[in-house]
């Protein structure tokens, strides 16, 4: 069996390197012109079930290391003033593991065929049921199996099924990361908690490695080559409906709505990296009519974008990875045909898909009271 996938985010990797372990050929086929073309590198806090699916999917030998670049989670949640002070509670406190995405999805890159500057136009079937896959810059693919893992403005889903399309939900962010240094010691109660103060909300999380990913492969993994990055802080702020379009830069959009709050939280905000600052609108995919099943399939955000106040996109587009693996490698095994393993793996994933969107947007009223999320 050859499985082409298109996007190289978390989950297409994910279902790549699963495939790649049973001994089932797959290509992944990434858009952008290398992996770390654009700013990708925030953190994510991923469920235990998540965590799991993952670490599922990557070769055994690679489980010490995958445990050693991460971070426990456990944040009280608390709603703070821009001095601070606690005024409230965002909900029951949240635990999990922690994950930079840029170091996972480097992990998850290793021994992989990935062609870059491979960004997909279209695919047709042909009666033999085999896929072929056309793209911008470089010559067709053929496949028997070609999984749509391209993100919430999935070129694949606007082929299979072009009547689900993106909300946008009004709501844009900007996002960035500030080297965690001895500076920030007084921030640590906000780390996992809400900021709000004029109109906007500020959300800081820590990424504490067990140890700095580069040292940890060199260590545990030697065939594996991870970023030089070190601890920091990510923040996050969320703009009202009309926020930023006359600010120069993503991060004066947030300092010209934080005149007067507390003196760390500024600079945090001044001393972040400039190439890792993006601002970011929310957009959900809501898993619309099923499509008949067959040789092209969707997974991740392509076909459930959630909103990130939920922290469950990432969750979910592991879990699908996983879940598809096992039903490839029952077909390849000979125990389903194809079809009635991706037929299996879509009638799990757009149940728990469904859902996994509808309790992001149950959230983010939370955090933008004029999201209109409908
Ligand atoms: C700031 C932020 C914080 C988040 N925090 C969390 C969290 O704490 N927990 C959590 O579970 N989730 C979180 N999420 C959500 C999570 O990041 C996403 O749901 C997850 O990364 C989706 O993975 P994916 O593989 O489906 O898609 P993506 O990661 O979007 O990958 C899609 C890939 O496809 C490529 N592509 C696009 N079009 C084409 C094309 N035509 N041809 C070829 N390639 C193409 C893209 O370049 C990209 O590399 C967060 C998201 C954001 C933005």
């Amino acid at each position: 069996m050859r499985v082409s996938v298109v996007g190289a985010g978390l989950g297409g990797l994910a279902l790549a390197q699963g495939l790649r372990g049973a001994g089932i050929e797959a290509e992944v086929f990434e858009r952008d012109p290398g992996i770390v073309a654009r700013f990708q590198g925030y953190r994510l806090v991923l469920d235990p079930a998540g965590f799991q699916a993952v670490r599922a999917c990557l070769p055994a030998r690679w489980h010490p290391l995958l445990d050693e670049i991460v971070m426990d989670a456990s944040a009280e949640q608390l709603v703070l003033d821009p001095q601070l002070n606690e005024i409230g509670r965002l909900g029951a406190g949240r635990t999990g593991i922690v994950v930079d995405r840029q170091v996972l999805r480097h992990l998850l890159l290793t021994g992989l065929t990935v062609h870059t500057d491979a960004a997909l136009t279209g695919y047709d079937v042909s009666a033999d049921g085999k896929v072929t896959a056309r793209f911008a810059r470089r010559g067709p693919a053929i496949a028997d199996l070609l999984v749509g893992a391209d993100g919430v403005a999935s070129a694949v889903r606007g082929v299979l099924s072009p009547q689900t399309v993106p909300t946008d939900t009004g709501v844009r962010f900007v996002i960035g990361r500030t080297p965690l240094t001895d500076e920030f010691a007084g921030l640590s109660k906000a780390y996992g908690s809400k900021i709000t103060g004029d109109g906007v909300s500020l959300l800081l999380g820590a990424m504490r490695f067990r140890t700095p990913p580069k040292q940890a492969a060199e260590r545990l993994a030697p065939d594996v080559t991870l970023p030089d990055i070190g601890d920091y802080v990510r923040w996050a702020m969320i703009l009202p409906p009309d926020g930023s379009t006359a600010d120069p830069t993503a991060q004066d959009a947030v300092l010209s709505r934080m005149a007067g709050w507390h003196p760390e939280l500024r600079a945090l905000i001044e001393q972040a990296d400039p190439d890792n600052t993006a601002l970011l609108s929310i957009r959900v995919v809501k898993p619309g009519g099923r499509w008949p099943s067959g040789p092209v399939t969707l997974l991740g955000d392509a076909i459930h974008a959630t909103s990130p106040t939920g922290g469950n996109g990432a969750n979910t587009a592991l879990r699908d990875a996983d879940l598809l693996r096992r039903c490839l490698i029952a077909s390849a095994d000979g125990r389903q045909d194809l079809l009635g393993a991706v037929g299996a793996y879509e009638r799990q994933m757009f149940e728990y898909g469904a859902e996994a969107v509808r309790s992001s947007l149950d959230r983010l009223p939370a955090f933008a009271p004029e999201a209109k999320p409908s």
